[in-house]
Parts: C-alpha cells; sequence; structure tokens
C-alpha cells in the first residue's frame, strides 16, 4: 500500500507526497487527482506518452506552475500553504534538470554553477570556487570550467546542467526528460551521473518515455496517460 492522503506520513520516509492533484490550463485537463508518495533516497521514474503531464507534474513539485487542486508535501513543505518568500527555500532543497539544458549561453560553464550556491548565499569565493570545482570533477568537465555553453557538444551541456543540480546538495533532483535530446552514449553518462548522485543520498524523479532509461530499473513508478495515474508500480513498505 503506498498511497493515501491518510497513510501514515512520516516525514523522515515521505520525502514527496502528492494527494489527488490536479492541474487545469482552462478547459485543459493537464493532470487528474493524481496520488502518490515517493519515499526519500528512491530511484523514482515517472512514465508515459507525450502530452501526458509529465512536465506538468514536475513543474507543480518545484511550483513552477501552482496547482489547482490537491494536496502536495516536497521535503517538507506543503506546497498549498506555502508562501511566496518560502519558494526559494523549497528550490534550495531541489536540483532541476531539463531536456534542453537550460544553462545561460553567455555565462562559462564555471559561472553557470556558481550561480546556484550565490542564489543560496554562500559568500566564501573558495568555498564556491571548491564546491563548483568538485561537480565539474564528478562529471568529467573539471579541464573546461572557462568556456561558454554554445560551444560544447548536447551532452556536455547536460553534464553541466547535472552539475549545476547536484552543486547545492539537494535532497531532490527532479530530470524532466534529461537524456531525450542525446545520444545514447551521453543518455548513459547522464544516467550513470544521476545514479551515483543517487548513491550519495538524493531522492531522483526522473520523467521519461525513454525505454533505455525505463529498462534500466527504479524503486518506483507511475504512468500517466491523458493526465491522469493509469499504472503505479514499487516497493511495497
Ligand atoms: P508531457 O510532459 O507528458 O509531454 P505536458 O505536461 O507537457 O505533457 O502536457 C500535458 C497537457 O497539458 C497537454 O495536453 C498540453 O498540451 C497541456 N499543457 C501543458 N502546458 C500547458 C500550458 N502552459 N498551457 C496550456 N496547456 C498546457
Amino acid at each position: 500500500m503506498r498511497f493515501g492522503r491518510n497513510m501514515l506520513f512520516d516525514p523522515e520516509k515521505t520525502i514527496i507526497r502528492l494527494f489527488e492533484v490536479s492541474k487545469h490550463y482552462g478547459e485543459t485537463d493537464a493532470l487528474v487527482d493524481i496520488t502518490f508518495d515517493v519515499r526519500r533516497n528512491e530511484f523514482f521514474f515517472i512514465s508515459g506518452p507525450s502530452g501526458a503531464g509529465k512536465s506538468t507534474l514536475m513543474k507543480l513539485l518545484y511550483l513552477g506552475e501552482p496547482m489547482s487542486s490537491g494536496y502536495a508535501i516536497v521535503d517538507g513543505m506543503n506546497l498549498t500553504r506555502i508562501k511566496k518568500k518560502q519558494i526559494p527555500l523549497l528550490r534550495r532543497r531541489l536540483g532541476i534538470i531539463f531536456q534542453d539544458y537550460r544553462l545561460i549561453p553567455g555565462k562559462s560553464v564555471f559561472d553557470n554553477v556558481a550561480l546556484v550556491l550565490e542564489a543560496a548565499g554562500v559568500a566564501s569565493r573558495r568555498e564556491i570556487r571548491d564546491r563548483v570545482m568538485e561537480v565539474l570533477e564528478k562529471v568529467g568537465m573539471a579541464d573546461r570550467p572557462d568556456v561558454c555553453p554554445p560551444t560544447l557538444s548536447g551532452g556536455e551541456q547536460q553534464r553541466i546542467a547535472v552539475a549545476r543540480a547536484m552543486v547545492g546538495r539537494p535532497s531532490i533532483i527532479l530530470a524532466d526528460e534529461p537524456t531525450a535530446s542525446l545520444d545514447p552514449e551521453s543518455a548513459e553518462t547522464i544516467f550513470d551521473l544521476l545514479v551515483a548522485a543517487h548513491d550519495e543520498g538524493a531522492t531522483i524523479v526522473i520523467t521519461t518515455h525513454d525505454r533505455y532509461l525505463l529498462s534500466k530499473g527504479c524503486t518506483g513508478i507511475v504512468y500517466l496517460k491523458n493526465g491522469r495515474c493509469i499504472h503505479s508500480d514499487g516497493v511495497d513498505r
């Protein structure tokens, strides 16, 4: 039994809880009554065909969009009641990766990653340098901190995006179709980096319809279709 608002809520174990969450864009029902839990340190997939509502669900989790109705808790923060000034606090607990990388083209690789720490109020230049170089090392991009993203391949840009997602040591990494624009080899590298972040303790939530990723296995999965959850699977607890 994975689900239900009345299920005992233990914030030590449950990092995301959605209960009957819906999102409407005008007449379009992008999501209808979505209910599921993600436990701490899960490697969790949200799958389903194009237009199913996967990206919309991600946007609700990082409050890129407000829900229309329902109830959601993300790492202890109640998204239904969250105040505007608390949103940066929520975002600091999240690392977000997009299909189209979303790096700042005119800033160096180093600065793209450093921005996260600056926004979080890390004042020490030395700490920023050490932490940025540590994550660039992890993603295999420490040799090119000064180049700008447009000179890099898609796979390399996504590695920088993973570094940016990891540098703030977030409790949750949200990856929205992270390999959809990549060749198979780069996709594998990105997947391996997400596995490494998971091994270090992060909760990973990935939207994907990529058979390669789905074949790699996970601890839990929900399938969406036309905005509805049509199937879910996971380890009982
Ligand atoms: P997926 O990520 O699974 O491809 P999306 O979450 O992007 O699906 O879209 C789900 C549904 O919501 C689609 O019907 C889409 O057209 C609609 N939708 C998504 N974003 C918007 C928006 N900003 N305005 C209106 N409709 C939207």
